[in-house]
């Protein structure tokens, strides 16, 4: 089959979280089945990795008029990319900006015409959260397609509900070049264009990141106004498990750790710890939980910061490593500057000392609100160290509490301390511990399977 993903980040060129990695591996693991890909993206200003050729401009159909974005293609590992470019995406950061809509709104209208540029017409488009949300509507019902994109089958990945792209309903549809006969459609939440909501209408199938979430997401709870709609399209929505890409996570060929090692030679993932350890002044005799994650509330780190005092009571030691919220950035500080010798932390975004954590910890604190999918918890496992993780949206579907992790189900600093605490007694009794590390270590996070259920839905829909 040709499949033409779309999504505003992929590893290892451009991310801010886990959209990116599913985009580095999924594309991969379906080239691995047969399969051709190509994989549509912004050029970032701070684009990584990638030296594309440029083959020229095409003109994309936008804001009442004609837009030029360039064509810069590449290729690697069998799938091929093609890079959007336009000054809207040439700032310091990929996200948050006031013109977010219209930006990705510019990208979505170009995905037909550079595919067509480079002479690729797809069985089936797959696009990825709301900023591709208006592709499948585009088109169905979008002027001046390229032969062979109108109407074509769509999949749209939920891979995060929370953000979900609003903005006015008349100059979102004046921007996409769409008839204003489209001012009620699915787009129209309450009066606003919302551009998850459009997706979850016009795409033929949706698909979320765990089976969980997927259910979850048909609740008040989870939702975030619209479950309504998640409900409505429920004949049309289901939940795949995102796996991890197991070359890049494997701690037998890392080369970002101090110490490579495998679950015959656990010794030799202590050698990790103990550089961590160096390096943040910490004591490496005490049990280690580590934290990796974007510090916005959804990830609940304020639990753990609630929790500190207790946990280092239980004669935890702490590392965080994460970045987002001013206050909880703080607050952190704080706590570290409090604990000296017990908890460390860094704030920033760093993807070398991501891997040393993974490797060098005993334990890693997972303790969101709801997570669609989460990977950190499959790579923590894939490195012998344990989850202990709210039991909510795919942290449920990848972790088996008291054998390859620990869960808790009450969003409180209590419940965290529960499993902590759990935890602790599990560790206190090594063989248990072992036990459970070459557990979670031979669970089989790959995109293998995941990446022919994609084609099987794929194939369902043409
Ligand atoms: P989300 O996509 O919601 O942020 P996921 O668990 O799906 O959460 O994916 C998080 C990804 O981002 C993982 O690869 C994790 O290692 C990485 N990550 C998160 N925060 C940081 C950080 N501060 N530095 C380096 N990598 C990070």
């Amino acid at each position: 089959m040709r499949i033409l993903m779309a999504s505003s980040e992929v590893y290892p060129f451009s991310k801010t979280g886990g959209l990116a990695d599913v985009l580095g591996a999924l594309p991969e693991a379906l080239v691995k089945l047969g399969h051709e890909v190509l994989v549509v993206s912004p050029w970032y200003k701070t684009l990584k990795e990638a030296t594309p050729l440029w083959i020229g401009d095409v003109e994309v159909p936008f804001d009442g008029g004609a837009t030029a974005c360039g064509v810069g293609t590449y290729e690697k590992n069998g799938v091929r990319y093609v890079f959007v470019g336009n000054s809207a995406f040439e700032r310091d950061s990929i996200y948050g900006y006031d013109d977010d809509v219209k930006r990705f709104c510019l990208f979505t209208r170009a995905v037909p015409q550079v595919s067509a540029r480079v002479g690729f017409v797809p069985d089936v488009v797959h696009a990825h959260d709301w900023h591709t949300g208006y592709l499948p509507m585009v088109l169905e019902h979008g002027w001046h397609m390229p032969d062979g994109f109108a109407h074509k089958p769509t999949v749209f990945t939920i891979h995060n509900a929370q953000y979900q792209g609003l903005s006015g309903i008349e100059e979102t549809l004046y921007w996409l070049r769409l008839p204003t006969s489209l001012t009620d459609s699915y787009m129209n939440y309450f009066g606003y264009a919302n551009a998850m909501q459009a997706a979850l209408g016009f795409a033929w199938h949706v698909t979320t990141v765990s089976p969980t979430y997927a259910e979850e997401i048909k609740g008040p709870e989870f939702g975030y106004g619209l479950d309504g709609s998640f409900r409505h399209i429920s004949n049309k929505l289901t939940g795949i498990l995102n796996g991890i890409d197991t070359g890049i996570w494997n701690p037998e060929t890392d080369p970002n750790l101090p110490q490579t090692y495998t679950a015959k030679r656990l010794d030799k993932k202590l050698e990790n710890k103990r550089a961590l350890c160096e390096r943040f002044n910490l004591d490496p005799s005490k049990p280690l939980i580590g934290v990796v994650s974007r510090l916005v509330d959804q990830k609940g780190i304020d639990t753990v910061i609630e929790a500190t005092s207790e946990l280092l009571w239980q004669d935890w030691s702490l590392i965080v490593l994460g970045s987002g919220a001013t206050s909880l950035e703080n607050d952190l500080h704080a706590l570290t500057a409090a604990n000296p010798g017990r908890m460390a932390s860094y704030i920033g975004y760093d993807e070398g000392l991501a891997h040393h954590i993974y490797a060098a910890a005993d334990a890693l604190a997972i303790p969101s609100r709801f997570e669609p999918c989460g990977l950190t918890q499959m790579i923590a496992m894939r490195y012998g160290t344990l989850p202990i993780a709210r039991a909510t949206g795919g942290l449920v579907d990848t972790i088996d509490h008291d054998r390859t992790g620990f869960l808790y189900e009450h969003d409180r600093p209590e419940g965290f301390l529960w499993a902590s605490g759990v935890a602790r007694g599990a560790y206190a009794a090594q063989d248990h511990w072992r036990y459970m590390m070459s557990e979670a270590m031979s669970e089989d996070f790959t995109w293998e399977s995941s990446a022919q259920t994609y084609i099987d839905l794929y194939k369902s829909l043409g």
